[in-house]
């Protein structure tokens, strides 16, 4: 169960794995685009996860049908706006909403700066009409490359202001973090947040590098993490955030099962684990059914799964004072 008096908080959501369905057959329609389904029950299982997938590349593949509608900065901005209203109607008070402008604007040929100023004019909107605060988080994609991973990287330095931190996410196996380190010293320059999807392809190795050579300050997954004692002992002392996303992990076979998740044991070890959604437009889920459903079925006591909601606001890329007015708003209703 979600706990009303501490701020409901969602650090791992990707804006681009976040469409509603309505949306995507609206602008599939709209702009003539060859969508598989013209309706939303046909259109569905093509977009949606019902089935474990093989691995995490055969889920990025569903991504296609989210990117294929963002046909103009219009829909980036539609897109964004509903992420914000749609996080709001799940009861969430503050949302970090990461993307990768190279990914979103590579389908029709847009550029990565009209699609991050796109995105910032539909969350700014959405936060003016709905009680919630957003933060964006930009995403380098590993599969691109070094190299267009830099242009990425300038694309959103660009607007440096508006991003709170730095992602990297994608093809893990691939594309390890060592190729990376130049980026990621830059971000950390420009005085943004680090956190790094790591250990849900590759092993603890993945972690290890990200936290020290890339200085993550929270992971995405660490699935497998517990491979390695020493690095579980390490994320607790360092305070390291663990970004867990339960049903994801499921659909891309990380895990055999909710019951084989190591968030229980991350919450054991005192390590700073939290609840997330990941891509619910993909997996077909909210955060309210991770807490509620997914969180019970990995074996999450109800004590573990207030501790995790705790858990996200401490580790979230907002300084105390906000955190504070967080928990002010939330105790006061205001
Ligand atoms: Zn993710």
């Amino acid at each position: 169960m979600i706990s009303q008096d501490i701020p409901l908080v969602e650090l791992h959501r990707h804006l681009d794995g976040s469409i509603r369905l309505e949306t995507i057959l609206e602008l599939g329609l709209k702009h003539n685009l060859p969508l598989p389904g013209k309706t939303l029950d046909t259109l569905r299982p093509f977009v949606q996860v019902t089935t474990p997938q093989p691995g995490v590349m055969a889920f990025i593949e569903k991504f296609k049908w989210m990117t294929g509608v963002m046909v103009d900065y219009d829909s980036c901005r539609r897109i964004a706006y509903e992420n914000v209203e749609d996080a709001c109607r799940e009861g969430i008070d503050y949302i970090e909403l990461r993307y990768s402008p190279w990914f979103m604007a590579e389908a029709h040929g847009l550029q990565p700066e009209g699609v991050v100023e796109a995105v910032t004019e539909g969350i700014r909107a959405a936060e003016q009409e709905h009680p919630i605060r957003v933060n964006q988080l930009g995403i380098l994609s590993r599969q691109y490359g070094p190299q267009i991973a830099m242009k990425e990287l300038e694309a959103e330095l660009r607007y440096a202001h508006e991003f709170a931190g730095l992602d990297l996410a994608g093809d893990e196996e691939g594309f390890p973090g060592e190729l990376f380190r130049d980026h990621f010293r830059k971000a950390r320059d420009a005085g943004w947040h680090i956190t790094v999807h790591a250990g849900e392809s590759a092993g603890p190795e993945s972690i290890w590098q990200a936290v020290r050579e890339l200085g993550a300050e929270r992971i995405g997954h660490a699935v497998r993490a517990p491979e390695d004692p020493a690095l579980l002992d390490f994320l607790r002392e360092k305070g390291i955030g663990v970004e867990c996303n339960l049903t994801s992990n499921v659909q891309t076979s990380v895990v055999s099962d909710y019951a084989a998740h190591p968030m229980r044991l991350f919450m054991e070890k005192k390590i700073l684990a939290s609840i997330n959604s990941d891509d619910p437009g993909i997996s077909a889920i909210n955060l309210r059914y991770e807490y509620e459903v997914a969180a019970p079925k990995a074996g999450l006591s109800p004590a573990m799964i207030r501790q995790a909601q705790e858990n996200a606001l401490l580790t979230a890329f907002l300084t105390e004072e906000e955190k504070t007015a967080l928990r002010r708003k939330k105790s006061t209703g205001a």
